[in-house]
């Protein structure tokens, strides 16, 4: 079956956005396009839920949900109490009335699977061996344990989820039974694939609220539903709620909840450092717990309210539900931890001096890759992930050297000045036709103090001049000038053309065509005077060489003019 999550691509637009929220950077960068490294990822929805261009997708299980109700007649919701938080004001009844409109037989809670396993929990925190447990709820958890710090995984309560213990439940209560978990959380899709048996498809709140819109099926909000007495677990989705359904009756034992994955990494990383001792820790990947899980539509997200909603429809009492010995609930971890790649400092160096890090200094850890640190980046060019291109200062520094040397280099004189005339910038060309010897000397002076500003004026106003010649009396010089204004930045950019050689070449070359038109016409003239009077003699056929002369004349008279 295809990945839980995947990226979509073509849309991707180099925000690294993804890479920088990923907890785990299992996020492979190239050819523009972002992807998720499914051996890595721990399905947190964080990629999912700030991509701007909505590049990750949730796979659609609905079909296969579908195909399930249909082959079958006893397909059971296990509905995640989370349902408050995704649907604002609607009661479990009202859910319960949509869901068979939709096709399935019958509805629970999955909070009854949650108060099967918090007994478990209860029982493990007496058990002598263990020092520090943590909860198991959360499957992205779990998978960031056992993928990433899988020295950690001892510390795992070796209990099935609430999910996994319902769908345990309900399938020995109806044999026949198919089990689709409804619910905010993108890796329980996942996580039913790793432990098969339990629970048949999952539908994320985003999918069932698609479903039902297409099938019209409203949902009527109800202003005070009833409270059930026996639903204590329904606090389950909440930060801390796990431990408030609990007895935490070991007074050795400190229990604390860790939400987010931030959190969570540096409390595993704390625990393997040995700091943590004696300890129940409830650990979710979302902050605030699965009430803000990543597969609830963003209107509806309010870690608050919903923290308040289910807190209003908990009851005080624990679901009736069937005592399981540890056996049966235990669960079977896979272990698959992660093969890192070793890379020698040599091969790192070699990266960061590639991406301009030749000292300490020049790493600026700035993040903008998607990575805390210049090293890390370099680490994951070396695994494949991401490529040079992706540092920011780099690319920068390489384009202002690229056009500073331009600027620099050029024989073109080129002058930089804000709105108010005021030079910012006057390469050593410009500096040269000024006759200054540092650009010191230029900016912060006013265009006007080397010469007329009419067109910078017209360029400011939206007429850009291009390739016009002008004359500088002062400087002696002929220039063709080329000004723009570039309103996103607020300057006037002003790059000339020194053509007073040229010019000057042109000058003579017309002077000289001058002289020599002089000279023709005379000696035409001198001629023209010795046909008439040839002409008198030998009558009409000199008339030809006469034309031509006056044609000669004619046109040497008007190239004089013309120049
Ligand atoms: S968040 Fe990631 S996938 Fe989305 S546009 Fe940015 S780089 Fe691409
Ligand atoms: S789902 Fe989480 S772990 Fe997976 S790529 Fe996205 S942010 Fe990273
Ligand atoms: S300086 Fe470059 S490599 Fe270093 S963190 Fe920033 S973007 Fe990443």
């Amino acid at each position: 079956m295809s990945n839980a999550l995947v990226s979509k691509q073509n849309d991707c637009r180099s925000c690294y956005k993804c890479i920088r929220n990923c907890p785990t950077k299992s996020i492979s960068f190239q050819n523009g396009q972002a992807s998720l490294i499914a051996e890595e990822c721990v399905l947190c929805g964080k990629c999912y839920l700030v991509c701007p261009q909505e590049c990750k997708i949730i796979r659609d299980d609905v079909p296969a949900v579908q195909a399930i109700i249909s082959s079958n007649s006893e397909a059971i919701a296990s509905l995640a109490p989370s349902f408050l938080s995704a649907f604002p004001g609607v009661s479990f009844a009202t859910m319960k009335k949509a869901l068979l409109q939709l096709g399935f037989a019958d509805v629970e809670e999955t909070a009854i699977g949650a108060t099967i396993v918090k007994k478990q929990y209860d029982q493990l925190c007496h058990d002598p061996k263990r020092d520090v447990i943590i909860s198991t709820c959360c499957h992205s958890v779990n998978l960031l344990i056992e993928k990433h710090y899988p020295e950690a995984s001892q510390y795992l309560a070796d209990v099935l989820s609430p999910m996994l213990a319902h769908g345990k439940d309900i399938k020995a209560r109806h044999p026949n039974a198919k089990v689709i978990f409804l619910g905010p959380c993108i890796s329980k899709k996942n996580e039913i694939e790793m432990y098969p048996g339990y629970v048949d498809g999952v539908l994320t709140f985003l999918e069932l609220e698609r479903w039902m819109q297409e099938k019209s099926v409203v949902l009527e909000k109800e202003t005070n539903p009833a409270v059930i007495e026996k639903s204590l677990a329904r606090l389950f989705p909440t930060e801390g709620g796990i431990l408030e359904t609990m007895a935490k009756d070991n007074p050795e034992l400190t229990y604390l909840e860790v939400a987010g994955m931030e959190e969570c990494i540096a409390a595993i990383q704390d625990i393997l450092a040995g700091k943590v001792h004696h300890a129940f820790i409830e650990m979710s990947s979302c902050q605030g717990s699965c009430v803000n899980g990543p597969a609830i539509n963003p209107a509806a997200r309010s870690i608050v309210s919903s923290y308040l909603a289910i807190h209003h429809a908990a009851g005080k009492k624990d679901f009736d539900v069937r005592d399981y010995s540890y056996g049966e609930l235990q669960k079977r971890m896979p272990g698959f931890a992660l093969k890192k790649k070793e890379h020698s400092e040599e091969e790192i160096l070699g990266v960061l001096h590639s991406i301009g890090k030749s000292t300490k200094k020049d790493e600026l850890n700035c993040s903008s890759c998607g990575y805390p640190t210049c090293r890390d980046k370099a680490i994951a060019v070396l695994d494949g992930k991401a490529n040079l291109e992706m540092c920011l200062p780099f690319l920068m520094e390489r384009a202002k050297s690229f056009s500073n040397n331009i600027v620099e280099s050029t024989l073109n004189p080129i002058l930089v000045c804000d709105e108010n005339f005021v030079i910012q910038l006057a390469n050593p060309a410009l500096q040269e036709l000024v006759g200054v010897k540092n650009a010191k000397d230029l900016v912060g002076k006013n265009v006007a103090s080397l010469f007329d500003c009419t067109l910078y004026s017209l360029a400011l106003g939206g007429t850009p001049i291009k390739s016009k010649k002008i004359y500088l009396p002062d400087y002696e010089r002929y220039l063709y000038a080329t000004i723009v204004y570039d309103e996103r930045f607020h300057i006037i950019i002003a790059v000339y053309r020194d053509v007073t050689n040229e010019e000057k070449q042109q000058q003579k070359d017309r002077e000289m065509v001058k002289a020599t038109a002089k000279i023709t016409s005379e000696v035409i003239e001198k001629n023209m005077r010795a046909v008439q009077e040839i002409a008198s003699l030998l009558g009409e056929s000199t008339a030809e060489t006469k034309l031509a002369l006056t044609k000669l004349q004619s046109t040497l008279n008007k190239e004089d003019k013309d120049e």
